[in-house]
């Protein structure tokens, strides 16, 4: 499984928005930069079959508008599957709209929307098994964990780990999770993404969507007291698990 970090940060601070492109098909969460850096990975928008958007904060979703219209632009045809949280389908349409004046039917590609709630857990796409938990964030938000061929990786997104969480994550080769701050209500922090990763028997933890006053290279430390194998990734890092 490769996978490349499009972005990092958190929702105000200086790297871009945390996103991450799995296999050159699968993006996880699209927050207004992630376009940008597709682009200057020189990816082919036609090669993203199925997006996840964890929550609607603008930092993971904003980015959609663009990323769809783009796609009409350069003559896309093939149906675009998306994974989110209850109201996916009234919540892209409000953003065509709000953005660009769009409504579906302007796409000329079709869009397939699947509501997290429906799914009961797990969905397969292809090859790839995929699970879902909820995390204790401010609003509806899903983590994700993604397995194909012996491979994990999970992605928490915002928010305080759950039990699911930590249930989904079991065994990952790569567990991505938020490390915003401690004492932020709805917010995970370094010592709890390492908990996590320690927890679920992670093999690896990268801590993205640090608030942007931190220290990263003070948060790491945090993390790796408790999980040693934690590290820092940057915008456009790919890693093979
Ligand atoms: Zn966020
Ligand atoms: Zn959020």
């Amino acid at each position: 499984m490769i996978i490349t970090f499009l972005g990092v940060g958190e929702a105000f601070g200086q790297f871009a928005n945390t996103s991450i492109l799995v296999d050159g098909k699968i993006l996880l969460d699209c927050g207004p930069h992630t376009l940008l850096q597709l682009r200057k990975l020189e990816q082919d928008l036609k090669e993203i079959k199925l997006v996840f958007l964890s929550h609607f904060h603008g930092d993971h979703t904003l980015g959609l508008p663009a990323l769809l219209l783009a796609s009409r632009e350069e003559n896309r045809e093939e149906i675009m599957k998306i994974i989110g949280p209850s109201g996916l389908r009234d919540k892209i349409a409000d953003l065509l709209e709000l953005s660009y004046e769009k409504s579906f039917e302007d796409l000329h590609f079709e869009l397939e929307t699947l509501e997290i709630p429906d799914l009961n857990g797990c969905t397969k796409y292809g090859d790839y098994e995929l699970e879902f938990a909820q995390t204790a964030h401010l609003i509806e938000c899903y983590s994700i964990a993604i397995s194909k061929n012996g491979r994990k990786l999970t992605y928490t997104s915002d928010g305080s780990p759950t039990e699911d969480t930590v249930s989904i994550a079991k065994n990952s080769d790569i567990l991505i999770a938020e490390a915003y701050c401690e004492g932020f209500s709805g917010h995970s922090s370094a010592v709890e993404a390492a908990e996590l990763a320690f927890r679920s028997h992670s093999k690896s933890l990268a801590l993205v969507h640090i608030y942007r006053n931190k220290k990263v290279k003070e948060e790491l430390e945090k993390a790796k007291r408790i999980f040693k194998n934690s590290f820092l990734p940057t915008d456009s890092l790919t890693v093979t698990i």
